[in-house]
This record gives C-alpha cells, sequence and structure tokens, in this order.
C-alpha cells in the first residue's frame, strides 16, 4: 500500500482571462465570440507583411483594473517581446507577449479554505494576444483553422506554487472569475474560452522545501476538470516515485471524456522561445495619475461590501456571502433597497423567489420583469402580515408578472390573498373557538399540546382562509399558556 500522506502536492496555476475590450489587443478587429469563421481577420489578424500593430488603450486599463484590485504592484514602464512559435495558428510566427516587464508583479487573491483564510500569492499578470484555433473534427482529411480569436487581448494571471490541494486550486478558480466578472475586466465564460487554466503540478516530501519535477496539464475547460486533472496528477506522480521511475517534465492534456490525462510533449524551457523586444511596438509609460485614475473607478469589492453588509444591515456570514457572490444581484440588491428598509427580507428575495424565476427562464436578476418599486411593495405586504409570504412569492409574484400596471395590494386583493390581521377580529374567532371546544381546552391543559393545530385551523376556517396564521399562533399561545 502507498502511503499518499508522507507526499506534498505543489501546484501553481496560470490563468489565461480575456480582457473585455471591443476590439482586438493590436488592431481594430472585432473580439465578438461565435461569428462566422475568419470574419473578424484584417491583415495585421492575418499577419501580412508590411503591417503594424498598434496597442489597444482599454486593454491596459483593464489589466491595470486587475492588477490594483488583487493588491499587485502596476509596472510602469512597460514593453513587449516576441515569443517565437510555429504553430498552425499563430500566422506571425511568434506571440507578442511581456516577457521581463509584467504589467503587474505580486499580489494575491484571499480565498476561504476549508482550513480557513489563505492568501494565494501571485507571481505576476502579463498582458499578450491570444492565437487562433484549430478545428480538427469538423473535416476528416483537413484541419480547420479560424482566426477570429487570433490578436485577441489576454491577460496571463500566474500563482506561485503554494497551493496544495486540488479543492484549494478550485476555490481559487472560483473566487478569481468572480472577481473577474465583478470587475468587468473578463466574462470568466470557461466554455466560450474566454477563461482557461494551466495546471502545473509537481509532488515532494512533506517538509522538503525544494520543488519537485513539474508536469504541466492543459485544455482544462472547466473548474470542475481542473480539480480533476490535478486529482489524477497526484495519483499518477506519486505511483511514478514510489516505482523508482523518474518524472519528466512534459505538458500533458485531459480527457475529459476518459478523465485521464496524456503526455503532449516534453515541455519547453523560456530560452526555447527565444524572446526578444518588439521592435513594432514602442515601449510605454503608465503614469501615476492614470493609475489613481484608474484606482479612484475600482467598484467596492466582495470582501469589502460583505463585511459593511455584516455591519450595516445585521446580515449573517452565509447572507452576506450569498448576495456578494454575484454582481447584478448586489446591484438590484442597492435598487431595492431604495424603496423597502426590509434588508433581510430583501437579500432573501433576492436569493429565494426572484433568482428561482430568473434561472427558470434563464435570464439575469437585472430583467426580472417586474419594477423594483413593485417588488418592495410585496416585500413591505409580507412583512407588515397584510400577506403571506408563500402566497406573495408563489401567486401574487406570477398575477403581477402578467399584470405589472396593478399595485401589490391591488394585486393581492385580487387573488382574495388579503391577510386578516387585525388582533381584535383574530381574538375573537379565537375565543369563539375555545367556547365551542371546551374538551379539546381541557385536553391541551393537561399537556396535549398538539391540539394547537386544532384551534389554528378552526380559526382559519371562521376567517374564510384569510387570517394571518402567524399571527393566530401567537394569539393561541397567549391566550392558552395565560
Ligand atoms: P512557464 O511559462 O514555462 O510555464 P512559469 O515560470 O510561468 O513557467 O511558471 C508557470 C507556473 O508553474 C507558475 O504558476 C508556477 O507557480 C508553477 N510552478 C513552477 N514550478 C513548479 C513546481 N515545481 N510545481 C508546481 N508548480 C510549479
Ligand atoms: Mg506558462
Amino acid at each position: 500500500m502507498i502511503d499518499k500522506n508522507k507526499y506534498e502536492l505543489v501546484i501553481g496555476l496560470e490563468v489565461h482571462a480575456q480582457l473585455m475590450t471591443k476590439s482586438k489587443l493590436f488592431c481594430g478587429d472585432s473580439t465578438l465570440f461565435g461569428s462566422s469563421p475568419n470574419t473578424h481577420t484584417s491583415t495585421i489578424s492575418l499577419a501580412h507583411p508590411g503591417t503594424l500593430p498598434k496597442m489597444n488603450k482599454k486593454a491596459i486599463e483593464l489589466a491595470v483594473k486587475l492588477g490594483l484590485a488583487l493588491h499587485c504592484e502596476i509596472e510602469q514602464y512597460n514593453y513587449f517581446a516576441r515569443k517565437n512559435y510555429f504553430y498552425p495558428d499563430l500566422p506571425k510566427g511568434y506571440q507578442i507577449s511581456q516577457h521581463t516587464a509584467p504589467i503587474c508583479k505580486g499580489g494575491f487573491v484571499k480565498i476561504k479554505s476549508k482550513n480557513g483564510e489563505k492568501d494565494i500569492l501571485l507571481n505576476r499578470i502579463h498582458i499578450e494576444e491570444d492565437a487562433g484555433k484549430s478545428i480538427h473534427d469538423i473535416d476528416e482529411n483537413y484541419s480547420c483553422i479560424d482566426l477570429n480569436r487570433a490578436g485577441v487581448p489576454l491577460v496571463e494571471i500566474v500563482t506561485e506554487p503554494v497551493i496544495h490541494s486540488a479543492e484549494d486550486a478550485y476555490i481559487f478558480l472560483t473566487e478569481l472569475r468572480k472577481l473577474l466578472r465583478w470587475l468587468d475586466v473578463c466574462d470568466g465564460n470557461m466554455e466560450e474560452g474566454s477563461m482557461r487554466c494551466d495546471a502545473n503540478i509537481s509532488i515532494r516530501l512533506k517538509g522538503d522545501l525544494k520543488l519537485g519535477k513539474r508536469v504541466e496539464v492543459k485544455n482544462l475547460n472547466s473548474i470542475r476538470n481542473v480539480k480533476k486533472a490535478i486529482e489524477l496528477e497526484f495519483d499518477r506522480l506519486i505511483s511514478i516515485t514510489e516505482n523508482g521511475d523518474v518524472i519528466v517534465q512534459e505538458t500533458r492534456s485531459y480527457d475529459a471524456d476518459k478523465n485521464t490525462t496524456f503526455s503532449l510533449r516534453s515541455k519547453e524551457d523560456a530560452d526555447d522561445y527565444r524572446y526578444f523586444p518588439e521592435p513594432d511596438l514602442a515601449p510605454f509609460i503608465i503614469s501615476q495619475e492614470v493609475i489613481n485614475n484608474i484606482n479612484n473607478t475600482l467598484p467596492e469589492l466582495p470582501e469589502q461590501l460583505m463585511e459593511r453588509y455584516i455591519t450595516q444591515y445585521q446580515f449573517s456570514d452565509y447572507d452576506a456571502q450569498l448576495i456578494c457572490s454575484d454582481k447584478d444581484e448586489v446591484h438590484y440588491f442597492e435598487e431595492l433597497i431604495k424603496y423597502t428598509q426590509h434588508y433581510k427580507a430583501v437579500a432573501n428575495w433576492i436569493i429565494g423567489p426572484l433568482k428561482y424565476y430568473c434561472n427558470e427562464k434563464n435570464i439575469s436578476i437585472i430583467d426580472f420583469p417586474l419594477s423594483h418599486v413593485l417588488i418592495a411593495e410585496l416585500i413591505n405586504l409580507t412583512e407588515n402580515n397584510q400577506i403571506n409570504f408563500n402566497n406573495a412569492s408563489g401567486k401574487i409574484l406570477q398575477y403581477l408578472i402578467t399584470n405589472s400596471n396593478q399595485t401589490a395590494l391591488e394585486a393581492s386583493t385580487a387573488l382574495n390573498l388579503v391577510q386578516e390581521n387585525n388582533e381584535d377580529h383574530l381574538s375573537q374567532w379565537v375565543e369563539e373557538v375555545f367556547l365551542a371546544m371546551p374538551d379539546k381546552v381541557k385536553e391541551y391543559k393537561a399537556g396535549k399540546t398538539g391540539v394547537i393545530g386544532l384551534f389554528a385551523g378552526e380559526v382559519k376556517k371562521r376567517s374564510k382562509g384569510k387570517a394571518d396564521m402567524q399571527l393566530v399562533t401567537q394569539l393561541l399561545n397567549e391566550k392558552l399558556n395565560s
């Protein structure tokens, strides 16, 4: 039996995130996903001789924004380099990337790991252009190439080798994707390839400081697959070592269907790329003023927002985390609380019935078909016990969606769902029920407290179903125990 416990898993992740610009990094071609193949391909994307790259300012701003949010040091003096490759989907024969001067250095992402909070340290974030896409499964005899993606701006976010479990890698990527979306830096859509991850994995004996030989797994198109691939590699590397074999530095690919990894090639070292400064792009300096301006436009980050909600609205950690995990939901929350002070109820409505509806219809909460005023009114009516939550979030909400010209109170009245919550009326019914069932009252007093349900049912009947049952239960308890 192999003792896995003596080994430590070491992981460093490289995440490519497509910056949300309208045009490519060095030309005006559109970055739109899903267009017909080879339609966003000017002579620059096609690398015709004599064409020259021109820097996209927005891409730089987005990279700085990300760096500031991830606590990085921003490099003010930047230049690009050519990283030479021979790939069929790279018409220039090199990728324009940053080499020795990444735009962001250091930084970290805070994660909530199983064993508490951790800062996952970043090595750097640099800007580079994407390659095109080779497609091998359309034609039996030919490979096809789509160059729409060639030249699209990416940032590569590189962690230090400081992640020690597949679970933490999963949590880190989930958190990073949330931040990328929150900042409007990247849409984080892994199925469309706008966020991609390579995992570098090695093992060492626990207590060792020296890093082991690493393997790099590519083609991980979901966060779950990253986790699976890491788990597979951990076991594979351990069994190689235990067999007395040597781990070779190599690039592997993950096959999601078979849940295995297989070798693609032995890994290149940096020297193999023959980096040299890109002569067609002048170095550029990002002034402190520009950095400050971008810093001033940073939105409140989820962490800060959570803290504020916990102190300002007395949210639990759990509620704060739920509502702050989605920017659209936070925005919706902020809009609703302009019209109601029932903060906790607003959060519950968003996380509950509103989100449920949106998931069913596959729409964002921002596109919920009712106005903020109307939803807030519905929440207020519920919190004031004029209607009950089940009816409010069920029948009344549904009714309003098709009758949005009515107020929430009008809708509740039309559906005959406004509750009777006049205490005098309710008390009177309660007394009548007690008078009609003296035996049951005796049973209750003798300890058979379950009969309270019977009383409640009788009161409900007398009210023709309109009694505020929460209040009725309260009255029953008061009167029976006084
Ligand atoms: P390359 O560009 O050749 O892939 P980098 O220096 O960019 O090399 O490192 C890539 C990633 O590999 C980084 O996230 C780093 O933390 C990680 N890494 C480097 N060495 C190891 C190792 N021995 N085990 C695990 N991860 C490693
Ligand atoms: Mg790399």
